[in-house]
């Protein structure tokens, strides 16, 4: 059995088919020409544009793939990369082939070396369209088609967007690749074709040969080559079971969420970029309740303009076509650094200097990000919070200047919605002790408990030492959540959850006995979360939680929770 790790879930089984790839090369010549070459390259540009909008219309209209094939459009129209190649041509006097190989490959030594796994899978995609431009430079054809004519199961070193874009999900079952990670292109894509992949093997295609029989385990992330008949039937079964648990899922995917007694609750995802809205939308999501926006600030080397931020905050609130999308302002610092800010070093970066802290410091910045935020405000049901609040003036700060900046806007013409709701985190303790005062200035609450149970237990969420710390059913946690909850229904204000423990199943039933009104989790949790809340009693649950409030320890929680068969 090999292990790797699961790109896309899901339990196939074919025969193998090992996909090589011719590579192409490139000679260094002298070319005396230099207009000419330049022209080449601009010609080449074009046709390659060309091919990567065909593609892009001729694949279903899913917003990931687009998204994808757009960044392939941003890379070859890069007017730095094109400047690096007419350098080359022109100093060296090399040719154009030469030239873009050179200016390429600085490109991927350069992805290679950041300290980013999301930045290192993008070279997949730098080498794709790498490949296509150079076939157009040289005439030569891409094996576009990969001709099939029985099920299989691809086994490549890797593979990119535009290999994945040709998969014939009739005959394609799955693929197993030796490198790639979750976030890469073609993962991604395998995702919204619903077809398994394991990918990060390392060396799968040295121990697999063409023809080999292979089980996918999708579920759990393992390959096997030639097995007994005796696990491929258990895996027949297995694959009609886990198919029939998510067509029952799905059948969830456009209903309310309500429990026994018809009590309702809204189910929301957590997103960090654009990429993730895909996955949102198949997995019924009834909002965003967390949009993580520093993820539009980090892998890059100089800060988001206003225009750049306003187009993503667009698309999001467009796609979700108006379910309220919670924008959350910039949560930097902490174990989120920006290399570019050029912040100074700390010995506690989680009692630091991040999030609001610094966002009322450097006012340019929070601006430019909330008339970004505001802007997008017409584009669908936008809703605001800042992070880390720990005094009531920071959060009346804020608010105030957000709404100075919204004047601003509306002064120099732009139309900005007029229900824009502003709420706050709350992830420090001293804010959810303040609940009942803070609940008279805020429109809701989106609790945070991944750093509010560090702050209550003082204990370092990235220490695996004081990982034990790490206690969401600890009743001294389980007060705070109630206070915070009580405390801005008196208020007629709703609270949602954002943290980890929103997606958690076991705390679920807890939450919801406690009066919780929104949960926001990763999208996969959404479907799986809407079936069980549909099997609970939330006058029975308000009884548990009670009970669980007056224990002493987590785990006497965890153990009545059990007791209770929840
Ligand atoms: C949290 O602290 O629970 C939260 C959702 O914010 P983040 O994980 O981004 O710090
Ligand atoms: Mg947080």
């Amino acid at each position: 059995m090999i292990k790797g790790e699961i790109g896309s879930k899901g339990i196939a089984f074919a025969k193998a088919y090992i996909l090589e790839k011719d590579a192409i090369n490139v000679l260094q010549r002298k070319m005396n020409n230099v207009e000419k070459e330049k022209q080449r390259f601009i010609q080449a540009i074009e046709a390659t544009k060309e091919e990567i909008l065909n593609i892009k219309n001729k694949l279903s209209k899913n917003l990931e793939e687009a998204i994808i094939f757009d960044s392939h459009l941003l890379i070859i129209e890069d007017p730095d990369m094109i400047a690096q190649v007419f350098t080359l041509i022109e100093i060296n006097k090399v040719n154009v082939e030469y030239a873009f190989k050179t200016v390429i490959q600085l490109y991927i030594n350069l992805f290679k070396n950041m300290d980013n796994e999301y930045m290192k899978e993008r070279i997949s995609d730098i080498e794709d369209v790498f490949t296509r431009l150079l076939s157009k430079l040289l005439n030569v054809n891409l094996n576009e088609s990969i001709n099939l004519d029985s099920e299989v199961i691809i086994i490549a070193h890797d593979l990119t967007p535009s290999d994945t874009a040709q998969l014939d999900k009739m005959y394609v079952k799955g693929f197993i690749t030796d490198i790639g990670g979750k976030t890469s292109h073609s993962v991604i894509m395998a995702r919204s074709l619903e077809i398994p992949c394991i990918v990060g093997t390392q060396n799968i295609t040295n121990l697999v040969k063409s023809g080999d029989f292979i089980i996918l385990d999708g579920i759990n992330g393992a390959v096997y080559i030639n097995p007994s008949d005796e696990l491929i039937e258990e895996y027949k079964s297995n694959k009609i079971k886990y198919e029939k648990e998510n067509l029952e899922l799905l059948r969830l995917k456009d209903l309310k969420t309500k429990t026994l007694d018809h009590f309702e609750v809204k189910l929301g995802a957590n997103i960090g970029s654009l990429d993730d809205i895909q996955k949102v939308l198949n997995n019924g999501a009834e909002s965003i309740g967390l949009f993580r926006t520093e993820f539009i600030y980090m892998d890059r080397f100089e800060l988001p303009n206003e225009e750049e931020q306003y187009s993503a905050y667009k698309k999001v609130l467009e796609s979700m076509e108006n379910r309220p999308v919670i924008i959350r302002t910039l949560d930097i610092g902490g174990d989120k650094e920006l290399s570019y800010l050029k912040l100074p070093h700390e010995a506690n970066p989680f009692l630091g200097y991040r999030a609001i802290r610094m966002c009322l410091d450097r006012i340019n910045l929070f601006k430019t990000q909330l008339r970004a935020i505001l802007r997008a405000s017409v584009h669908g049901n936008l809703k605001v919070m800042f992070p880390m609040i720990a005094t009531l003036t920071e959060f009346i700060v804020s608010k105030q200047f957000l709404l100075l900046t919204k004047e601003e806007l509306i002064n120099e013409g732009y139309q900005i919605s007029d229900h824009i709701e502003i709420g706050m985190m709350v992830e420090v303790p001293a804010a959810a002790l303040l609940a009942d005062v803070f609940a008279k200035h805020v429109d809701f609450f989106s609790i945070g408990t991944n750093d509010l149970i560090q702050y209550t237990f003082a204990a370092d969420r990235m220490n695996e030492n004081v990982s034990y710390l790490n206690q969401p059913f600890n009743p001294s946690l389980l007060r705070l959540i109630k206070h915070v909850v009580d405390s801005a229904h008196k208020e007629n204000k709703w609270v949602s959850m954002c943290g980890e423990m929103a997606g958690d199943h076991l705390a679920i039933p807890v939450l919801i006995g406690l009066g919780l009104d929104e949960f926001s989790m990763n999208a996969a949790s959404i479907l799986p979360s809407r079936l069980q809340i549909s099997n609970l009693n939330k006058t029975e649950l308000h009884k548990i939680a009670n009970e669980a409030l007056t224990k002493g320890t987590a785990e006497e929680v965890i153990e009545l929770l059990r007791k209770c068969n929840l």
